[in-house]
């Protein structure tokens, strides 16, 4: 990927990978491919006359170096849950520290779903924000009607036009008053910055329609007139001639 492309990219990625799991309920599939793994040796194992059995455990020597037979891995079993806590504890992810454990649903699992979505859009630090918006360039400024700038964090834990007693930490708790607070002031904070968001888009998308209508003009105008100076004449103009 060329720098340019990658910058891109970056910019556009929504949400931090390590916390997709963690939100879905569903171990990373690297840690999951090691369990299917341990499965199915343990099979092999409690079966010796399966004809599998000797190609693992009494193999011949690795003769092809190129080549990785599922014996020349590691195959100690692991605690799934256990590597899955050592991976999330260090990470380098916004608000890591909401979440202990990571094997465990999160609370508010079962709220509907646009609930759910908007109380992760705050714990992944990711979602229709004006910082967010300004930054995949749909928005023209990043500040909330209070003239700073509009993280989902900042609305949260800060503006004094939204912000939730207890901040981040006891929105992640996820209780009525959280709920509360997601379906009307949240929703307000972020629907107003989104509609705003959208007039600018609009007004951006009608001054430049209006410009590419221009351009269109005069391409069709120079097209015009290179089809008069340069489009071949038909044959019978040619003949006539
Ligand atoms: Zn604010």
């Amino acid at each position: 990927m060329t720098g340019k492309a990658s910058g891109f990219a970056r910019r556009l990625w929504p949400t931090e990978t390590q916390w997709l799991p963690v939100l879905a309920n569903i171990a990373p599939p690297d840690l999951r491919r090691k369990a299917s793994t341990d499965r199915l040796l343990s099979n092999i194992e409690a079966h010796p006359n399966w004809p599998g059995f000797n190609y693992v455990f009494n193999h011949p020597p690795a003769r092809l170096a190129s080549r990785s037979p599922i014996w020349s891995s590691d195959m100690t079993p692991v605690d799934i849950n256990a590597q899955w806590r050592e991976v999330w504890t260090p990470a380098p992810v916004v608000n890591q520290s909401l979440v202990p454990d990571p094997t465990i649903r999160q609370p508010g699992f079962d709220l509907p779903r646009h609930t759910w979505s908007m109380l992760n859009r705050f714990r992944t630090g990711c979602g229709t924000c004006r910082a967010d918006l300004h930054q995949w360039g749909l928005s023209t400024s990043e500040s909330c009607s209070y003239g700073q700038k509009q993280t989902m964090s900042h609305i949260v834990d800060s503006c004094p036009l939204s912000r939730f007693e207890g901040g981040l930490q006891q929105l992640h708790i996820a209780d009525d008053r959280a709920v509360h607070w997601l379906d009307t002031a949240a929703k307000k904070a972020l629907t107003n910055e989104t509609a705003a968001s959208r007039d600018d888009i609009c007004e951006t998308s009608s001054a430049e329609a209006e410009q590419s209508a221009t351009l269109n003009l005069i391409l069709s105008g120079v097209a015009g007139l290179a089809q008069l100076q340069w489009w071949p004449r038909p044959c019978n103009a040619r003949h006539s001639s």
